[in-house]
């Protein structure tokens, strides 16, 4: 296409932006005041007036015609961009919206990184230098009379021909405004620097250390990797843990690579460790992207447009990275799949893995789901044959995954949660020079407080929901709400002061094995021991240098690390998920149970699994321990089959909340009743179930309730949910009670 002006698209006398609010639909403006270099195109962003506010918006459609008489649109206040975002990133968010039926302007706000947001251009950040001009080199400091400090950077600079980066400057106690008062006194230049070099790296050796020679099941699934690599091509990796998946990734990456193409790859927000990065980048010799919540804005800026140029071939990031445009997308690895991090549960609740096979789909590119313990919607799309099933059911190191050995809790004494055959089991471990991991899926001291005298339970006054006792520091809290309160003197109701812990968490487990096992050390992992910055690191590292200890930890230690050295697990109790009301307790506390025992015997030495439980001849828990996480994914997917659960119906949950009970389950049953009508009109299939109030029906003093919308086919469940989002919100009663939806939700919570 020749760039002159005749061959521009007619100029549009309309413009469709989307701007952020949270209304379902676009805000017509007239185009001007200047004409970007290319033409108006959807993509750009714009400067808008938005009733009394000035926002960054962005043209979606180019139009002849509005709904709104002309003169009664605003023009645009100012184009900010030269050239459109990318088309690929435009199409997935506008996807995303559509698919989950959110806010178009909302979807796009989150996808954009922050400055992206507040109208920064659409350029990699510059790196300023300062060094002193012709005048300042022949200024004295003493020219600078009263003036201390800045004759102090005077000197600073000139013993620094080259100049120095802000950062280094105020890295001496010097001041922004010092500087630039001296570039205002002609004595120094700002040199501006691109941060980044324009070109990708073409490295003529990719590799920085050799591939590993592949066993057989990870060369047979590579050589299926490699056939798909032109064509949308979904894969399920499905791998035992250890068994080398990562391996698959890296040898697969760089086929992609040396095409000249990008590989994104998401993994779970506890996966994305320093030793993960690591491994890539000692793999290959050229930019690894990391996208993380740890990064500043202007990090996440640069990282975003080192994607977008093609500069960056290789981009790791948590779930919101899916939104990263890429020059020239290869493949999408998405490690961890069944991994509940990857769906974003308020706002916009999208599955970062479900768009990674949409987008992989919208490019015709491969998008490889990497896990032990596959979900059940991946395992549906496998069997059916529409994902590739790529099995690694061998370990890399010797020894195959321990099995679980259930121990029955009934009627036994316990130590900090601990059984006698339990602590035997970990005294034999630490005498034999061995490491232990004590899994307890509950953080602080204990889950709850009673007093004995009367059975009163510490209870959230805000939530349907009992307070966590924790010790250190020591007060009740709500992990639910996340109030606190002081430990209460005596029995609230009968004033007795016999107020006993009830259950163990984290930090009782700690205390108890502290007392048991005198002479290890105990290390205690939680969110609440990890607060510090590198206290996790630190800890980790203390871990791998092998000496006996014990480990106490939540599901942070259960997934992805490395412990070479643990020989034992103990699951301090796995009933949590057993009985529990959601119809994916039962899935997600395999997978989670899977993982941990994934933990023991990844080394020199076998390992053993213990799972204390009240319920040793529950079934499913039998399954499990016998035959292991897929044939219980079997049993389970048969059971969805049965009870008409995905994968084999699509869900759409409607949730309302207020502050009085009444106006939430009021309007739920207005929108449910109209709903039906309309579904009875058209012919549509749907069926609604509810309202009914939510599991935990109040929670931080509002209450919860829900609509659930159940399909065999997608588009009309789509239909049916466009449907009442719209009359939603035309109704005026929906104004004060809060709602959302959420497709294919993950809990029913
Ligand atoms: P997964 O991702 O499936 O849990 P990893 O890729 O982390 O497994 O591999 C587990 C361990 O086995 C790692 O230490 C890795 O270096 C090693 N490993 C993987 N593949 C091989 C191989 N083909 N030969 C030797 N060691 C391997
Ligand atoms: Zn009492
Ligand atoms: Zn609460």
């Amino acid at each position: 296409m020749s760039a002159s002006a005749s061959s521009l698209p007619d100029a549009p006398r309309v413009l469709g932006v989307a701007v952020p609010t949270p209304l379902r639909r676009l805000f017509d403006y007239l185009p001007g005041p200047e004409t970007p270099p290319g033409g108006w195109r959807p993509g750009l962003r714009v400067q808008v007036a938005l009733g009394r506010r000035s926002v960054v918006g962005i043209v979606i459609e180019c139009r002849a015609t509005s709904e709104v008489a002309l003169d009664r649109l605003k023009p645009i206040e100012a184009c900010l961009d030269e050239s459109p975002l990318p088309a690929d990133w435009l199409w997935l968010t506008r996807f995303t919206a559509r698919y989950y039926q959110h806010p178009l302007g909302d979807t796009l706000q989150q996808a954009l990184p922050v400055l992206l947001r507040q109208g920064r251009p659409l350029e990699a950040r510059t790196l300023e230098r300062w060094r002193l001009s012709a005048h300042g080199q022949a200024t004295q400091a003493a020219d600078l009379g009263r003036a201390r400090r800045q004759a102090e950077l005077l000197e600073l600079l000139r013993q620094h021909p080259r100049g120095l980066p802000t950062a280094a400057v105020t890295a001496q106690q010097f001041s922004r405004a010092q500087l630039t008062a001296l570039r205002d006194k002609g004595l120094v230049d700002c040199l501006e620097e691109p941060r980044l070099a324009s070109e990708p790296p073409r490295p003529k050796t990719l590799l920085a250390e050799p591939a590993l020679n592949l066993n057989r099941e990870q060369a047979a699934a590579l050589s299926t990797l490699h056939d798909g690599l032109d064509r949308y091509h979904p894969c399920l990796l499905h791998g035992v843990t250890g068994s080398g998946k990562t391996e698959v990734y890296l040898q697969l990456i760089e086929a992609v690579i040396q095409r000249g193409r990008q590989a994104l790859i998401l993994v779970p927000e506890i996966g994305l460790t320093p030793q993960t990065l690591e491994r890539f980048r000692r793999r290959f010799r050229v930019p690894v992207v990391a996208l993380h919540s740890g990064l500043t804005d202007h990090e996440r800026l640069d990282a975003w447009l080192a994607a977008m140029s093609g500069r960056a071939p290789i981009v790791i990031g948590t779930r919101s990275a899916i939104f990263t445009p890429l020059a020239a997308p290869g493949v999408i690895i998405v490690d961890e799949e069944h991994d509940g991090s990857l769906k974003q549960q308020e706002g916009l609740r999208y599955h970062a893995r479900d768009l990674a096979v949409a987008r992989a789909h919208h490019h015709g590119i491969p998008v490889v789901l990497g896990t032990a313990t596959p979900a059940l919607e991946s395992l549906a799309q496998a069997r059916s044959g529409r994902y590739a099933h790529l099995r690694l059911t061998q370990r890399a190191s010797r020894h195959p995954p321990a099995k679980l050995e259930l121990i029955d809790l009934r009627g036994r004494p316990r130590q900090g949660g601990l059984i006698p055959s339990a602590i035997d089991a970990i005294r034999q471990t630490l005498a034999a020079g061995h490491q232990v991991l004590v899994f307890i899926n509950r953080r602080g001291f204990a889950p709850t407080l009673a007093c004995h005298a009367c059975g009163w339970l510490a209870e959230c006054d805000h939530c349907d929901a009992r307070m966590t006792l924790h010790r250190q520091p020591p007060l009740l809290a709500c992990h639910h709400c996340e109030r606190q309160q002081p430990l209460p003197p005596a029995c609230p109701t009968c004033k007795s002061g016999d107020l006993r812990p009830l259950g163990a968490g984290t930090e009782r487990a700690e205390e108890s094995l502290a007392a048991l096992f005198p002479e290890v050390p105990v290390h205690r992992i939680d969110r609440d021991s990890t607060r510090r910055k590198d206290a996790f690191g630190e800890v980790l590292a203390e871990i791998k240098r092998g000496e006996p200890s014990l480990l106490v930890g939540t599901q942070m230690l259960a997934k992805g690390h490395h412990l070479p050295h643990v020989t034992l697990v103990v699951v301090v109790n796995a009933d949590a998920g057993l009985y529990a009301s959601d119809f994916r307790a039962l899935e997600h506390s395999a997978q989670l149970l899977t993982q941990v025992a994934g933990r023991a015997g990844r080394a020199a030495h076998p390992g053993r699994v213990l799972v204390q439980t009240l319920h040793s001849d529950d079934p499913h828990l039998r399954l499990l321990a016998e035959r292991g996480y897929d044939a219980l994914a079997e049993a389970l997917l048969e059971e969805r089959r049965g009870a008409a659960l995905p994968p084999f119906r699509f869900l759409a949950l409607t949730r309302f909340e207020s502050a009085r009970e009444a106006e939430a389950m009021g309007l739920a049953k207005e929108a449910g009743e109209a709903l039906r009508e309309w579904l009875a009109t058209r012919g549509n299939a749907v069926t609604c179930l509810g309202p009914v109030p939510a599991p935990m029906e109040r929670r931080q003093n509002r209450y919860h309730v829900q609509l659930l919308l159940s399909a065999t086919q997608r588009s009309q469940l789509h239909e049916a949910s466009a449907w009442l989002v719209a009359w939603l919100e035309a109704c005026r009663d929906a104004r004060r009670v809060r709602w959302s939806l959420d497709i294919d939700p993950q809990t029913l919570a």
